[in-house]
């Protein structure tokens, strides 16, 4: 099996040759870029740097898919957020003041798509269906629609809103979801395989659990309908008092953190669902050593793990040795 067959059977359910390994988020770091000669910040704003920033995963990590982009800024930046670069070591952020307040009625763009960077955010995808995709899956990421309104009116005022005025949160969510949903579209045009909708501000950590019940799963349902490949939904932190409704959205894949209990998620979301994470991105993989990378991937497999992938985006100084141990227990399985 190539790394594409092995990842397409595993979404349809059935025993690939090895287990599959790759990122849900960015796994590109600096020793990547180096080994393929493109840097930041071209990497987050000119498609051919992305694209050659993402092969890396696949040429010299030997993950099974490629993922663009590495940042979260795209839907934000073209719905009119200012943004501030990251510099040659970090990623772009959403710059204050945002751009609208929780009165305002907020506004869809008609050419949206041609708005910031998403052009050249498609362009990477283009070019990396051209290069890889017969071998391997090309992964293109988007946001989910309440991070993406956090960004919109700025996180504290959003959290604030979801109990004083959570129906004045509605209007921004019905754009945020336009957003996700017209990118998403247009990346699967573009070439890509799967979805992978990042969603951090929906996590359990942040909003309370009835939030996202009641407020991001209609929305983000939405998104996912209207995608046409299997999609994955990443949710940071421990998603154990949601993750049933998660199970509910449409998403094919669930992208969890360690702090997630994989088991539970089997016994709430069924048997179709597919489970994906392994290893804790900031304590261990950024910070301890191949072996003890391995000892945590082996401990989520054997809880039902069936795609090995770093927790959540790889810090961009990660040792490669600690991305290339987890290729090898994959490898194992
Ligand atoms: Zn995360």
């Amino acid at each position: 099996m190539n790394a594409k067959e092995r990842v397409m059977c595993v979404l349809q359910g059935q025993k690939p040759d090895r287990m599959p390994c790759f990122g849900a988020n960015s796994t590109v770091t600096y020793s990547q870029m180096e080994k393929v000669k493109a840097f930041w910040p071209q990497g987050h704003e000119e498609g051919e740097a992305m694209a050659r920033q993402a092969l890396a995963a696949y040429s010299i990590m030997g993950f099974d898919a490629v993922r663009v982009p590495f940042d979260q800024t795209f839907e934000a930046r073209a719905l009119g957020c200012k943004i501030k670069s990251g510099g040659t070591e970090g990623i772009p952020g959403i710059e204050h003041p945002p751009p609208y307040k929780l009165d305002d009625t907020p506004h869809f763009p008609s050419d949206f798509l041609s708005r910031g960077v998403i052009p050249e955010l498609l362009k990477a995808v283009g070019i990396l269906k051209k290069e890889v995709g017969n071998e391997a899956v090309v992964v293109a990421g988007i946001i989910g629609p309440f991070t993406i309104a956090g960004s919109l009116l700025d996180t504290v005022p959003l959290l604030k809103a979801t109990f004083k005025a959570p129906d004045k949160i509605r209007p921004f969510l019905e754009v945020t979801t336009k957003a996700a949903s017209a990118l998403g579209r247009a990346l699967v045009e573009a070439g890509a395989d799967i979805i992978s909708c990042e969603d951090m501000t929906a996590s359990p950590e942040l909003i309370a659990p009835k939030t996202y019940r009641d407020l991001e799963l209609e929305y983000q349902t939405r998104v996912f309908e209207s995608i046409s490949v299997p999609s994955i939904l990443h949710i940071c932190g421990n998603v154990d008092a949601i993750v049933e409704w998660m199970g509910k959205t449409g998403a094919k894949v669930l992208s969890l953190e360690p702090k997630a209990d994989p088991e539970l998620a089997r016994q709430k979301c069924g048997p179709e669902i597919v489970l994906m994470g392994g290893v804790d991105t900031a304590t261990t993989l950024f910070m301890k050593d191949a072996e003890t990378v391995k000892r945590a991937c082996e401990e989520s497999i054997a809880k039902g793990i069936q795609i090995l992938a770093p927790g959540c985006a790889v810090a961009p100084g990660t040792p490669p040795e600690n991305l290339l141990a987890m290729v090898e227990v994959a490898s194992r399985h």
